[in-house]
């Protein structure tokens, strides 16, 4: 034996990090799987948040663990100390943020994929192929043509920004990415809604155009842009020598769900030549449901699409997506030679474009798995109508808010989100929200309409029917009327809240 291996293995009992005992790992992987399961079919017995004792957040300032420990202890840490403190948007009373809530089945396509450990920068396997599946899906859903590229990113975040980047290039040219943006850089000018994500503003911020080249334009009654003054807006800055080369359309704002005129702001992309990009994060995927999809009309004139799986799609975390009308454009973008990522005819190093061409990352995991598990065993149907009930839940909750005096109604109600307050000051709705959230029934969230402060409900998760939405008005009415002094609380707690 080479003797610089058997000195490196007198210090460890095993070279390879694969399990001694097999079978007992086997007994325990198998218990893992089973109260994972358990975890999710039992979900409603458990609060939907909890606050995190002092002890066990103390319990991770550890130092770096130099020994090794067994998975078994390590496995129970988890299970106590992990486990009952996460985000709680696996519970159907989670209606916070727009997240999603994750199947069974995404969970366990997990566990497939990281039995494969694949890695989807590039080269010639099948997980790449898995990959490719969904972007054909997508293209033909979004009525893409055939040379339209997509790549799995992590959210919508880095797909906005990766939007940014595509156009960018397209605007400067590939010479930009090679002598930076310069003084063409400068005169860029992108549009958005007052009503954009904020990571709208932030991917201006990161590709180098400065976030006072993005302009926002103001929205109507119902959040959507107001083309009219997008096009004015466009109008006067070509007059003073800007370059206008962006707009960024909502199709679901994250406040209240509004969708943009996307048919209009395509007409007036193609009169101007101008990038026609849509956040489509979560609405994106309303063209699953038949009855949903007409409100996302013009969205197939798009030149590229960002979305979330892991939100109305119910993937688990994280699966974002980027979709490219003009594939060589996006490739251009990103795709840089290096002789260690050279193709090959043949072999393991074959296909011509690779993922890694398409974006930032070269190392990428394998998204596309969980994702085409959720799509082929559920169905895009049965998905849609996932979606579709989500909006029929948010228009429930409307009726309910209407129908009590004590609440008022902020925003129209559109799609999922439904914005409304405690009639009374904002610090009391601010109290409201958390107590809400500290009692465990259920989670809504807050946003700012308006200069108002709104209690946000953001009907994503598939688990969540109309007892869920039932909790919530009766928590914001007990705690509402326990904060103004009106009565005593009587919200009935989940059996280990009060653990
Ligand atoms: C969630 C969301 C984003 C950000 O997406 P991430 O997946 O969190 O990065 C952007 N835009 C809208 C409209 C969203 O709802």
């Amino acid at each position: 034996m080479n003797e610089i291996i058997r000195n490196a293995q007198s210090s460890v009992a095993q070279a390879s990090l694969d399990p001694q005992d097999w079978s007992e790992f086997r007994r325990l992987a198998h218990r893992m799987l089973d109260e994972t399961i358990d975890g999710i079919a039992n979900i409603r017995a458990r609060p939907v948040w909890q606050p995190i004792p002092d002890d066990v957040r103390a319990a991770f300032k550890a130092d770096v663990p130099r020994e090794a420990s067994d998975l078994a202890d390590v496995y129970r840490e988890f299970a106590e100390h992990v486990a009952p403190y996460a985000t709680g948007n696996v519970h159907p009373g989670f209606m916070g943020w727009v997240h999603g809530g994750g199947t069974a089945i995404g969970m366990l396509a997990e566990m497939l994929a990281a039995g494969l450990n694949a890695n989807l920068g590039g080269r010639d396997h099948m997980p790449i192929e898995v990959e490719g599946q969904i972007v054909a899906w997508m293209r033909r859903l979004f009525d893409f043509p055939e040379s339209a590229s997509g790549i799995f990113v992590t959210g919508t975040s880095m797909a906005n920004l990766m939007a940014v980047l595509v156009a960018r290039t397209s605007a400067l040219g590939t010479l930009a990415r090679q002598h930076g943006v310069g003084n063409d850089g400068a005169l860029l000018a992108a549009y958005t809604s007052q009503a954009a994500h904020g990571c709208v503003s932030r991917a201006m911020d990161i590709a180098g155009l400065g976030t006072d080249a993005l302009r926002k334009i103001d929205v109507d009654a119902d959040h959507r842009i107001d083309v009219d003054a997008l096009r004015a807006q466009i109008a006067v800055d070509r007059e003073v020598g800007f370059k206008p080369f962006l707009v960024v359309a909502s199709a679901g704002t994250v406040d209240i769900g509004a969708i943009d005129d996307l048919k209009a702001i395509a007409e007036l992309c193609r009169e101007e030549e101008i990038w026609f990009h849509v956040d489509g994060a979560f609405g994106a995927l309303a063209i699953f449901s038949p009855e949903l999809a007409p409100m996302l009309g013009g969205i197939e004139l798009a030149d590229s699409i960002a979305l979330d799986f892991h939100k109305w799609g119910q993937v688990p975390y994280d699966a974002g997506f980027l979709l490219v009308r003009d594939g060589e454009l996006h490739r251009q973008a990103f795709a840089q030679p290096a002789a260690y990522l050279r193709r090959e005819a043949r072999g393991l190093a074959a296909g011509a474009v690779w993922p890694c061409d398409l974006g930032p990352d070269l190392s990428r995991g394998f998204r596309a798995l969980k994702t085409w598990f959720t799509l082929k065993t559920f169905g895009t149907d049965r998905l849609g109508a996932v979606i579709a009930r989500s909006c029929a839940l948010a228009k429930y909750l409307e009726t309910r808010v209407l129908a009590e005096p004590r609440l008022e109604l902020l925003a129209p109600v559109n799609l999922n989100m439904v914005c409304f307050r405690y009639r009374a000051d904002d610090a009391v709705n601010r109290e409201i929200v958390a107590d809400v959230q500290e009692s465990g029934v259920a989670a809504p969230s807050s946003t700012t309409l308006d200069g108002r402060f709104a209690i946000r409900a953001a009907i994503v998760n598939h688990r969540t029917d109309e007892t869920d939405i039932d909790a919530l008005v009766a928590a914001v009415l007990e705690f509402g009327a326990r904060r103004t002094g009106g009565g005593l609380i009587e919200v009935e707690a989940p059996p280990l809240a009060a653990q």
